[in-house]
């Protein structure tokens, strides 16, 4: 796989969400009773840390 380059920003340092890795959603395991039986669906829950875009604004670095 391969995503195409963006161009940096110079002003902006964009950084993988670390609570998501990326993907801008969580596993959200939830217990159900499906036909009597109890099962455990995962559903995606929004990313709180990235609002679901996957990626952050991180920290210029002080030259
Ligand atoms: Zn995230």
């Amino acid at each position: 796989m391969s995503q195409p380059e963006q161009a940096p920003d110079p002003d902006t340092v964009v950084v993988l969400c670390n609570n998501c890795g990326g993907d801008g959603w969580t596993a959200q395991p939830t217990l159900a009773i499906l036909n009597g039986q109890p099962q455990t669906v995962i559903s995606r829950r929004e990313c709180p840390w990235c609002r679901g875009n996957g990626r952050r604004k991180g920290f210029q670095p002080p030259v």
